[in-house]
């Protein structure tokens, strides 16, 4: 059992008993129960994904709430972070409150809307904050393009800062990396195609750390991919600077070769960068230098990514996949501890959009995960309506076994 809220990792019983999960279980298990062997199994808190792109409102034929929720159930997630970058964008109070209500009518994974910074998330002017504050969010993302001018990413510094709200920044320098497809190099040059250079992202980075200076305000940087990126995030926060970052899976994973391989199934923004630096990000990761880790879960549908290199979309899914790509890379070959890697999904991620933390030792918790890091499968997609992932057809070591969300159980 890891529960990283209260730093344990130990080994005992779970009881689920109408609606409820009970641990540490207080005496003997009832006689009648049904027992399930977990032996070498992890029991979690249910994740928290905070960078998901649920498609809802506007492209339907991408994903619904509905397979959105049912993808992040099977993957172990319980509160998924909703990108605003939908059409229409997340820039509007009513709209947000409406996409609220239809995803609590599904009774599914719980959804924490992070909605635009400016309005339309296109840079400028900056969206009713206060007023999304009041439903009680606390993250803002133009998620898809940093937060732009300057003075409109400083001003939102300040103006979350009265509510201990945080700016999640999607770290690009358009001049850099404008009509760029895949990471600048080899495999650019091999696949005839515009490159986007690691300087494009940790320009931002570095951008929005001197912005931040002095508003109060707090960053967190999310799917970074490449080691600078991660340096100069954890230099400002050894200087005592309120900044956090995240990674994906699919970057820790994979390097650029896969865009060459795979074609549009490994076109993603930022790009799959290369082997050298996909190995550091994984160091970094173990070193403590980065606080969670988030799918980018982006769903698009088999016409899209059929449009070839050059035109089709960025953005691979990721729900059912990040629990078993993460534990392989950071666990299994990269050595850390079980307990370190599940608060890199569980309370490093709420932690950042200001939820309470996921604590399995809480009188009635609710949630949680059952994961076998041995077990092997093939990814063959799932409940998500789209297939663009780079893991399809790929066997895996690490399976979801069972999710409990508020007492009820899928699997
Ligand atoms: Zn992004």
């Amino acid at each position: 059992m890891l529960n990283p809220a209260r730093g344990t990792d130990v080994q005992g019983d779970v009881l689920l008993r109408g609606g409820r999960v009970e641990w540490p279980v207080r005496g003997a298990l009832p006689e009648d129960c049904r027992r399930l062997d977990c032996r070498g199994f992890w029991v979690l808190p249910g994740l928290v994904d905070m960078h998901v792109h649920l498609r809802t409102p506007g492209m339907p034929e991408a994903e619904t709430l509905e397979t959105g929720l049912r993808a992040a159930l099977a993957g172990g997630v319980v509160v998924v972070g909703m990108m605003p970058n939908t059409n229409p964008p997340l820039d509007d109070p009513a709209l947000v409150e409406s996409v609220l209500r239809r995803a609590d009518d599904l009774g599914l994974a719980e959804v924490v809307p992070i909605p635009c910074v400016t309005r339309g998330g296109r840079g400028g002017r900056l969206t009713d904050l206060e007023a999304f504050h009041s439903m009680g969010i606390r993250a803002f993302s133009d998620d898809g393009r940093p937060v732009l001018p300057d003075e409109a990413f400083r001003e939102a510094c300040r103006r979350v800062s009265r509510f201990d709200g945080v700016i999640v920044e999607h770290p690009e320098n358009p001049d850099l990396s404008g009509g760029g497809v895949v990471n600048s190099g080899p495999v650019a040059d091999l696949l005839g195609l515009p490159g986007i250079p690691e300087e494009s992202e940790w320009r931002d980075v570095a951008r929005c750390v001197s912005l931040l200076e002095g508003t109060g305000g707090r960053l967190h940087l999310t799917h970074l991919s490449c080691p600078e990126s991660v340096r100069i995030a954890a230099s400002a926060a050894a200087r005592g600077l309120p900044v956090t970052c995240d990674v994906t899976p699919h970057h820790l994973a994979l390097n650029h070769d896969a865009a060459a391989v795979m074609g549009t199934r490994a076109k993603m923004n930022p790009p799959l960068r290369s082997e050298e630096s996909r190995r550091e990000l994984a160091r970094l990761c173990s070193a403590g230098m980065v606080q969670a880790v988030a799918s980018d879960h982006a769903p698009h549908t088999r016409e899209a990514k059929e449009l070839g290199m050059a035109e089709a979309p960025f953005g691979v899914i990721g729900l059912e996949t990040l629990l078993p790509v993460t534990a392989d890379v950071l666990w299994r070959r990269s050595g850390m501890p079980p307990l370190e890697v599940a608060a890199m999904l569980t309370t490093a991620p709420a932690s950042v959009l200001g939820l309470p933390a996921p604590d399995l030792s809480r009188e009635d918790p609710g949630s949680l995960v059952l994961f076998d890091p041995a077990g092997e499968w093939e990814y063959r997609g799932g409940f998500s309506r789209s297939v663009n992932s780079p893991f399809l057809g790929t066997r895996l070591t690490g399976r979801v076994v069972m999710t409990v969300f508020r007492g009820r159980v899928f699997r």
